[in-house]
């Protein structure tokens, strides 16, 4: 009876105890051939061989696709087990994470439109150089040449050298080759600009997991199985050219896992980690208001680093401030034409075009139309950035300034339009001098609102390589790979000018109620 009871217990306890949970791996997968979106999921060099990781610990695999200079924060602070995401080994990384042993030899490369007159990594001195944000090559570029222009990804950075926008891009070696297949006009220099190796990056304190990782590694170059999961992705990417089909599928590679799982002296290797090695999980124990003021002194002081926040800010205000004032001039002339129309059923033709403009502005994401502007509408004239954004943004919130003040000229009494054409003034001075300033009052503090969204929607300006405030942040958080201090101080900056935005607001709109 009592061991059939501890039986039925140890059943009830294994049930309940949570399930093995998945490893989860991260990388920003526009990357390939070592990471990128396949149909069902996300295949490359670096989901295959944690695969064979995940396989060889007896887990599943989760893989997620995060911006590339968030992947090194988010696995040290413990939001993923493995970063994995071609991440090129430097000392400055080491002080934040964990390397495994690397898996391949890469290089950065310089790419340029065909016939162009750079032929070496030198002659990229004084030139615009595109480069992806936080990237090896990115911090290449800034060391020697000064600051570049910083994409979102690779493929960002090479758009920016096809339409004319860089000169050159300066990004690795095989995904390099990838595009170049895949695009018209486009070489790469033979001299690569840097060497370097790429490994997988654990959170500091995960060591018996790197250990893990390094003894499969290992196992694979002796078997040669690693080199061959290279060579497979690497002839996927290359063809890309004749066969566009070929990144469209995951690749099989049950073959190399079969053999990896077979390997006796590895199996023998990982049960003794997994015997011996829990015990050396675990934080180096270091006082919590020193690790503070040594992040604090990383992210703002050393480099002078509060200098990208300084002009990321400016750069903000710069494009917030113009884009309201042309989001005003627009929005007041479509919602008077529209306002027109509907009370005095002229101006039918006008009408359509706001409406037209109205229907496209408000149902298409405001970044996707800043990259309309920049990439394509102003794809082949060089103009400033700041310019384009203030378009953009001016342009995007005219769309919706009209409908607040439409909805004010709608809420002024009819009669007093009338009163006003009875003293003599023609519609437009009446519209002027009587309907549109009680009108401007009443919406005043919709417009406020309206500001404080354009002012915080403009921090998708990174998107064109504009060091925005927020990009500034991002910029930081790419090169002190930390991700508390920058975002908090990026966030504390916005507050305090939404703060002093709204305060104006109040002030102007009690003014405007006496008076
Ligand atoms: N190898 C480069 C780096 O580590 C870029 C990697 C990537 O974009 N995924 O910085």
């Amino acid at each position: 009876m009592k061991r059939l009871f501890v039986l039925l217990a140890a059943l009830v306890l294994a049930a309940l105890a949570p399930a093995q949970r998945p490893l989860t791996m991260i990388c920003e997968a526009t990357f390939p051939p070592y990471e990128y979106h396949v149909r069902g999921g996300i295949d490359g060099i670096d989901p295959a061989l944690a695969r064979i990781v995940a396989a060889c610990l007896g887990r599943e695999l989760e893989v997620q696709d995060m911006a590339f200079d968030a992947v090194i924060p988010a696995v040290s602070t413990g939001k993923a087990d493995i970063a994995a995401s071609g991440i090129t080994v430097t000392d400055e990384r080491r002080r934040q994470v964990l390397f495994s042993v690397p898996y391949v030899q890469a290089a950065q490369v310089v790419v340029v439109r065909q016939g162009c007159d750079i032929a070496t990594p030198e002659a990229l001195r004084g030139r615009r150089i595109a480069v992806q944000s936080g990237s090896t090559g990115d911090l290449f570029v800034t060391k020697t040449f000064g600051d570049p222009e910083r994409f979102q990804n690779v493929t960002f950075a090479i758009t920016a050298v096809l339409s004319g926008k860089a000169e050159a891009a300066v990004v690795d070696q095989e995904p390099a080759r990838v595009f170049v297949a895949g695009s018209q006009g486009l070489a790469i220099l033979p001299e690569p600009a840097v060497c370097e190796t790429y490994a997988f990056a654990f959170a500091k304190e995960r060591r018996l997991l790197c250990a893990q990782v390094d003894a499969i590694f290992e196992a694979m170059r002796r078997q040669g199985t690693l080199e061959r999961l290279l060579e497979r992705y690497f002839a996927a990417g290359r063809s890309y050219k004749q066969d566009k089909a070929a990144l469209a599928e995951a690749l099989d590679t049950s073959d190399l896992l079969a053999e990896v799982l077979a390997d006796e002296a590895l199996r023998a290797r990982l049960a003794e980690l997994a015997a011996t090695g829990a015990a050396a999980e675990g934080g180096e124990a270091v006082g919590a208001w020193q690790r503070f003021r040594e992040t604090l002194h990383l992210n703002f002081v050393a480099a002078d680093r509060w200098l990208y926040l300084l002009r990321g800010f400016g750069v903000t205000v710069e494009i917030s401030f113009f884009a309201v004032l042309i989001g005003l001039a627009i929005g007041f002339v479509v919602a008077v034409i529209r306002a027109t129309h509907e009370t005095q059923g002229t101006l039918a033709v006008a009408d359509f075009l706001c409406k037209l403009y109205l229907t496209v502005i408000r149902g298409t994401p405001a970044v996707v139309q800043l990259l309309i502007i920049y990439f394509v509408i102003f794809g082949s004239v060089n103009v400033s950035k700041v310019f384009v954004a203030v378009i953009a943004f001016g342009f995007n919130s005219g769309a919706y300034v009209s409908e607040i003040i439409r909805a004010g000229i709608l809420s002024i009494d009819r009669g007093q339009m009338e009163a006003g054409r009875s003293l003599g003034l023609g519609y437009l001075s009446a519209m002027r001098h009587i309907i549109l300033p009680q009108a401007f009052r009443n919406v005043l503090p919709a417009l406020g609102n309206e500001f404080i969204v354009l002012l915080k929607e403009t921090s998708v300006a990174g998107y064109i390589a504009l060091m925005d405030l927020t990009k500034a942040g991002d910029i930081i958080r790419s090169q002190t790979y930390t991700a508390f201090l920058p975002l908090l101080a990026v966030a504390a900056i916005y507050l305090a000018v939404v703060s002093l935005l709204t305060c104006l607001l109040g002030l102007l709109e009690r003014k405007l109620k006496n008076g």
